[in-house]
This record gives structure tokens, sequence and C-alpha cells, in this order.
């Protein structure tokens, strides 16, 4: 089942001033997540992944369109209604949003007091959530005094204080280091894992994207323009803005400025090999190379595991004679997608 089902729901903010235009932040997006999902959003800064996020907890309306949580239609619902839709959703920040004169165990137990939940039950839930995030002993200690990591873990822990179904990360590890961003990373993945709570995660870092998603929807401008299962996206972006965030990750082929540079530094001729599922072993196509005695030189490119899967693309500089490299090219294109460079 969809827990979060959007349907062509499209937002305007009017023009600041007379005679400036309107912005389009969201134009025309569907996408369903379905629950125990963990769906990543990227996007680069203004592509509108947190008035997306901001319409799913009814903090902004739509100008048109609909928007299902768990199975209630939340556009045009009233103010109270949409209250108790939203304690099913927790947010965590990027900025981690932490109230700096609470104290972490002020913080985790904030929500609970706002739903009004008895305080007698505070000590408990909050004591769990302390240990779950591992930080059961800076109960006392306030924001100010923790790490960034730390601050996030608090601020997911305050996130499940309600026992939500749904969490919203709205670019979650952007202000970390990248050790840290690991650890909050696996912290979501438990999150996941261990209480089944959906996720939608919004990043302009594919790794990110990469380390937890399941799927992944990819913004520009307003509108998603490609999504499906991470690994599919990764390994035949459709588009270009997909390409590129891919390619952030992984080389691509070499196009441009590096091709012109890897010709500059290397002599022969310039293939990459493109490997996009575990059907194919690698030794299987250098095999082709090595039995046509071809000397051949790894350049450019790499290659990522993505849940358990392989693909990325290998460019090599080939020496030898001419019939042998075309023969082994042949019979190296039945096993993997190849392209020589031009
Ligand atoms: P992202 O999260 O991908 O960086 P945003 O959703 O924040 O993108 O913004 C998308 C576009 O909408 C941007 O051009 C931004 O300037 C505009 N925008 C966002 N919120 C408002 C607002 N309250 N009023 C006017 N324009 C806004």
């Amino acid at each position: 089942m969809a827990i979060v089902e959007i349907r062509n729901v499209s937002k305007t903010f009017p023009a600041q001033s007379r005679g400036g235009t309107d912005l389009v932040a969201l134009d025309d997006v569907s996408l369903n997540v379905e629950a125990g999902d963990i769906f990543g959003i990227v996007g680069y800064s203004g592509a509108g992944k947190s008035t997306l996020v901001r319409v799913i907890n009814a903090l902004e309306t739509t100008t048109s369109g609909t928007i299902n949580i768990a199975g209630i239609g939340i556009t045009g619902l009233r103010e109270r209604e949409l209250q108790k839709v939203r304690l099913g959703i927790g947010m965590i920040f990027q900025q981690f949003n932490l109230f700096h004169s609470r104290t972490v165990w002020g913080n985790i137990a904030y929500p609970l007091q706002v739903a009004k939940v008895p305080k007698a039950q505070h000590q408990a839930r909050v004591s769990e959530l302390l240990r779950f995030v591992g930080l059961a002993d800076k109960a006392h200690s306030y924001p100010d005094q923790l790490s960034g990591g730390q601050k996030q873990r608090v601020g997911i822990a305050r996130a499940l204080a309600t026992s939500p179904r749904i969490l919203l990360a709205d670019e979650p590890t952007s202000a970390l280091d990248p050790e840290t961003t690991q650890e909050v990373l696996a912290l979501l993945k438990r999150v996941n894992e261990e209480f089944g709570i959906t996720i939608v995660v919004i990043t302009h870092e594919m790794e990110v994207i990469k380390s937890i998603a399941n799927k992944v929807a990819v913004m520009d401008a307003g509108r998603i323009v490609e999504q499906g299962p991470v690994f599919d996206i990764f390994a035949n972006p459709r588009e270009a803005s997909t390409r590129r965030f891919v390619s952030t990750l992984v080389d691509d082929v070499p196009a441009g400025t590096a091709l012109d540079s890897l010709r500059h530094k290397h002599a022969g001729r310039i293939v990459t090999f493109s490997f996009r599922d575990n059907s194919v072993s690698q030794s299987a196509v250098f095999a082709e190379l090595i039995s046509r005695q071809i000397e051949f030189e790894l350049i450019y490119g790499g290659i990522e595991d993505i849940q358990g899967s392989t693909f990325g693309h290998l460019t090599l500089a080939l020496t030898g004679g001419k019939d042998a490299i075309d023969q082994a090219l042949t019979a190296a294109a039945r096993l993997v997608e190849l392209t020589e460079a031009r």
C-alpha cells in the first residue's frame, strides 16, 4: 500500500512584486512511497525538494493536485485534523532544530508534551529512545555540548518520540562530515528496519541515496524527471540531470575535456566497458583482450556496489594490432556494453 501518495501536485508561489513572474516550485509531481520504503528525493538546490516535504506534512498548501497520507486525503483538511496526521509524521532537519535551552532529555520529551502523552510515560519512552540512538549518557547535556552527529541523533530520537509511521528527513547529513554522515545513515537504516518506519529523505548527495534508499526520484526545476528502484536509476540513468548525479559517485563514459586529457596522456584506442549487473564478470571481458595479446591500461572510471549489484564504467587504453583489437571488442560486446571514443 502507498503510505504517501502524491498525485499531480503543483505549487506556485505568487510573484513578490508587480510585474514579477510567479515561481513554480512544484510542477505536476506524482509519486508513491510504499510502506517500508526508504525513498530518496535528490536534486540540486532550488529543485523543489523542501517544498515537496512541506506539502507532504501540510506545512505548505498545494496549488493543485492531491496528497494522501496513509489513506487520508490531506489537501483541504482543517488544521485540527491536520495536526492528527502530522503526529504520524516525524521530521528531522539539516540544522537539527533543537531547543538550545532544553537538555537532550527535554528535547526528546517535547513532542510527548505536545501530544499530551501522560507525564508518567515520558521517562520510559525517552530512556528507550536515548538507548536506541546511543546517547543514554547525554540525557542531561545541552545541545551546545554535543557534536553534530550527536545533535542529529537527538533530532532522530525526538522525531521518533510519538512513534510516527513516516519520517521525513530534510538533508539530514548535509551539515555533517563524511564519517558522521555514515553513522547517521546507519541509524536511519536501523529506524527503518527495526521499527518498520517509512523514510522519505531529501538530499543533494548521491552518497545518501546509495547508502540507504531503495527508491529514488530525481527532481529538477520543480519536476520529477526520473524515478524508480535505486539500482535501475544508477545503472541506466536516462535524463541528463540524473546522469550528472550518478557521475558524482562513479565516473561515466569520458567525454569533453576529460576525454581530451586522457588522449593526451595515453596512446592507443580508448574504450569504455559499462557493467550494469552481476551477470557479467569483468574477468570474462578482460580474457577477450588477454587471449589476443592486447595490452591494456585502466585509465578512468570505477566500480560501485549498489545494494549487492555491481555497476560502473571502466575505461581502458588498448594497444595492439588493429584486427586483434577489433575481434576482441566484437567478442566483448556480446558480454557487456562498450563505447569506443571517437
Ligand atoms: P530545494 O529544497 O530543492 O532547494 P525549495 O523547495 O526550497 O528547493 O525551493 C524551490 C523553489 O521555490 C526555489 O526557487 C525557491 O526560491 C522557491 N520558494 C520556496 N519557498 C518559497 C516561498 N515561501 N516563497 C517564494 N518562493 C519560494
